[in-house]
């Protein structure tokens, strides 16, 4: 292939791929892994949907599984399934809901390949950072591509001012709420918390100290709560609008600040602003296969 010759957007595609592992193990940022590898998955699985049997049943066998297919439908160990399938929000993923032959159960095609995503997921993360010898000059090679992902990076931290000392301080109403019942022992409803830990995820709290939080619940149980907390700090959610607060009646004790945000995010930001504080770490969203 002539170099002057335009690539095919499935040459490019398959050529991007090494680029931007490499530009992401030269920057070397966590959470831009994390959100690089579900990125990668994501592209991964719609690829895979419709994808012949046999072929997915390899796939899954080359992540470790024990698979094999019948009567159309894919039958897996439950220790293989609980692995990817725990961090599924949906109640239909749930072991408890699923019908379980001698440590067996059926998948279709589609859960199946949704699995599948997320063994891709966890093979990318733990591959990440490659190992990348200053010597090769690589990472010099690409530092045009790095410093617009970088940029694009440090907005997105910026945007959200995450990481950090968490500033309760600087808290929307609607979270400081939820928070203060929560502790009082109110039983929320489910997208309030859902609500709540995205937001604290995403202002960078540790996963203990969200559980710890929640210990004031009346049915708090703490491998239940681990569990809904991991999920949603796992797929990496980003907190909802205020919009979707208001539809939930989630939106509570507004202020004056909140008529100038749509975002509890951003009501944070700038009350944190507001009040000095410094730290920044955060939300990207960096899409390094655009970007590079
Ligand atoms: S307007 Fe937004 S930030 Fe303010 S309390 Fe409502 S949901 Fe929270």
């Amino acid at each position: 292939m002539a170099l002057s010759s335009p690539l095919r957007s499935s040459e490019l595609e398959v050529l991007s791929y090494p680029v931007a592992r490499m530009i992401v193990s030269c920057i070397g940022d966590d959470y831009l892994i994390r959100r690089y590898a579900l990125a990668e998955a994501k592209a991964a699985h719609e690829a895979l949907i419709g994808e012949r049997q046999n072929i997915l049943a390899t796939m899954g066998q080359e992540f470790g599984m024990n698979i094999d297919i019948s009567e159309q439908r894919f039958r897996l160990h439950f220790t293989d399934y609980v692995r990817y399938a725990h961090r599924m929000h949906d109640p239909g993923w749930k072991l408890v809901n699923r019908r379980l032959q001698s440590g067996w159960l059926s998948l279709s095609g589609r859960e199946f390949t949704r699995l599948l995503q997320e063994a891709i997921r966890d093979r990318i993360q733990q591959d990440l950072p490659l190992d990348i010898p200053s010597e090769t000059g690589i990472c010099d090679k690409l530092s045009e591509h790095i410093a617009i992902v970088k940029e694009s990076l440090g907005a997105r931290k910026t945007e959200f001012e995450m990481g950090g000392e968490v500033d309760s301080g600087a808290f929307p109403p609607c979270i400081a709420n939820a928070i203060t019942m929560l502790q009082g022992g109110v039983n929320l409803a489910h997208s309030a918390r859902f609500a709540t830990t995205a937001f604290l995820r995403n202002i960078g709290m540790s996963v203990d100290d969200i559980v710890g939080m929640f210990g004031g619940s009346p049915d708090f149980d703490e491998t239940r709560t681990r569990y809904q907390v991991e999920h949603i700090a796992g797929q990496e959610y980003t907190a909802p609008g205020c919009d979707t607060m208001k539809t939930y009646g989630n939106c509570v004790g507004a202020d004056d600040l909140c008529k100038r945000v749509a975002h509890p995010l951003n009501y944070y930001r700038i009350k944190k602003r507001g009040k000095g504080s410094g730290g920044s770490a955060g939300a990207a969203q960096a899409s390094v296969r655009q970007t590079a």
